[in-house]
């Protein structure tokens, strides 16, 4: 049997949006579940477009998501160089061959001639196209003589190759996710296959190396679904069999009307690109997934439930789970909204799935951030490590560690004026100053010591709950927050909890 090839080719254009990813992720899940290989193609023969970084870029997200190429540009195999501008002469070489079989022409229309005609077209209300209706009374060598071509050639005056679109043809077209798509090749233009730069257009590099690199199967944004007929034309031009094609829906912006783009992300507070990207041109920078405390396993989930689901109610996978479960015939047609609650669900139920050493590995940065070198010196790991049992089912994001945690490591610097307002009364203080010998007796110093002692002198002051464990809760974390009140006690041990309450009472009486 054929093995099974794909390939991703991006142009290095800019970062890779998560758009791209998510079709490097596709094509990577069926390279792994049938066993071929997936390869990574630069196609960068725009070279007006390339930006510095770019390539670089593409496969530090790659890499980072996991989705790592078998071959290809940085990877190695047997059918580079994987990148397009290394591959002139190949090109060359193949654009001759429809030359000489006619399917292709030289044309020496300026571009302001082209650009005349245009506008010409427009003042009329017609649209021009360079096609077979057009091309017999324009600049190229259909039109003049072989001698007067050949004379052009050599003094080297700027042109272009066209491919001779056949009109009137009714072409047939398959794709594995849309389904059957009828095309007229009248409606089709003459493309340029090679530039007047001498490097080929998108549509002959694409070509030639799917070909020549055996891809069984053409797996691609829906963006490039216009040209998929001139495609197949030119497979047949050159002879060769096409390989099969699939479109993937488009990503929709969260409110669903249009696609998703980078300045829905700057204006809806979410990441558009895998990493972080600072735009050379502009000096903008851009933040990631990665920057945003999103795990990779979290991160290819997302992609994966836009545009396809398993058709069933799971919904948390593994990479080597979408592996098995993922298959073209449930990937969906329409565009896939994107839902930045969703992806932060999806990131926290990946979080929440981290053991507890694993959790620390991410949470240590961001106290190390936060405590400098004290968090080595002074924070033991087996502290750290009870905090988190405390709190860990609130996290989402690594640094949400310090949102729920921080009152652990350090005395609340204020009180939120809010809470004490309405929870801290008249008799507060003098309330606390009544207890506070009372805990200086506890022991042992444990949660449920704690508990029970504090809870028999509420009892016997017939008082209520809310109105002592409220203000001791203030006086710990500066606000009503933390996890279980008494194990919070324990951990922060005798003498801190006193000294914050007492440090509450002065201040707040
Ligand atoms: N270079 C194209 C892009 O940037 C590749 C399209 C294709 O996969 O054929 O998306």
């Amino acid at each position: 049997m054929q093995e099974f090839r794909v390939r991703f080719a991006p142009s290095p254009t800019g970062p890779l949006h998560i758009g791209g990813v998510r079709t490097a992720l596709y094509n990577y899940l069926l390279a792994r579940k049938y066993n071929g290989s997936f390869i990574l193609r630069i196609e960068d023969t725009d070279q007006k477009r390339f930006v510095p970084g770019a390539v670089e870029y593409i496969r530090e997200a790659l890499e980072w998501a996991g989705i790592v190429p078998d071959e290809g540009f940085g990877y190695g195999g047997t059918y580079g160089p994987y990148k397009q501008s290394e591959r002139s002469d190949i090109y060359k070489k193949y654009v001759r061959q429809l030359l000489d079989s006619g399917k292709a022409y030289y044309a020496f229309d300026t571009p302001e001639e082209l650009d005349a005609l245009r506008k010409q077209y427009e003042a009329e209300g017609k649209t021009f196209m360079y096609d077979s209706s057009e091309r017999m009374r324009l600049n190229n060598s259909l039109t003049l003589s072989s001698a007067e071509v050949r004379k052009r050639l050599e003094e080297g005056h700027p042109h272009v190759i066209r491919f001779k679109t056949e009109p009137g043809r009714e072409l047939h077209i398959n794709d594995l996710i849309r389904g059957a798509i009828k095309v007229n090749s009248s409606t089709l233009d003459d493309k340029v296959l090679m530039k007047s730069d001498g490097l080929p257009t998108y549509h002959l590099a694409n070509i030639v190396d799917d070909r020549l690199m055996r891809i069984t199967h053409v797996i691609r944004g829906e963006e490039w679904l216009p040209s998929l007929p001139l495609h197949i034309l030119l497979y047949e031009a050159f002879g060769w069999k096409p390989p099969e094609f699939a479109h993937l829906p488009l990503i929709l912006k969260p409110n669903g009307k249009g696609k998703l783009s980078k300045r829905d992300g700057v204006s809806g507070g979410f990441p558009v690109f895998p990493l972080q990207w600072q735009d050379p041109a502009t000096g903008q920078t851009y933040s990631g997934y990665r920057e945003e405390g999103y795990l990779p396993q979290a991160f290819v989930n997302i992609l994966a439930f836009l545009g396809w689901n398993p058709g069933d109610e799971k919904e948390i996978f593994t990479l080597k789970e979408l592996v098995q479960a993922f298959d073209l015939s449930r990937v969906n047609k329409s565009g896939a909204r994107f839902d930045p609650e969703k992806a932060k669900w999806f990131q926290h139920q990946h979080f929440q799935k981290l053991s507890d050493e694993e959790m620390l590995k991410y949470i240590e940065p961001v106290l190390l951030k936060k405590l400098g070198g004290r968090a080595e010196e002074k924070v033991p790991k087996d502290y750290t490590k009870k905090v988190l049992s405390l709190v860990r089912e609130r996290l989402t994001f690594p640094g949400d560690f310090w949102t729920w945690a921080s009152y652990f490591y350090q005395a609340p610097e204020g009180y939120n004026p809010k809470t004490v307002k309405k929870r801290w009364k008249d008799d507060t203080s003098h309330l606390l100053n009544e207890l506070l010998p009372e805990m200086e007796n506890i022991t042992p110093w444990e949660a449920a010591s704690i508990k029970k002692q504090i809870s028999s002198w509420i009892e016997a002051k017939a008082l209520g709950f809310g109105k002592v464990l409220q203000p001791l809760r203030i006086a710990l974390t500066g606000d009503l927050k933390g996890p279980d009140l008494f194990e919070m006690m324990a951990l922060l041990g005798k003498e801190e909890t006193l000294k914050r309450i007492r440090k509450a009472i002065e201040t707040l009486k």
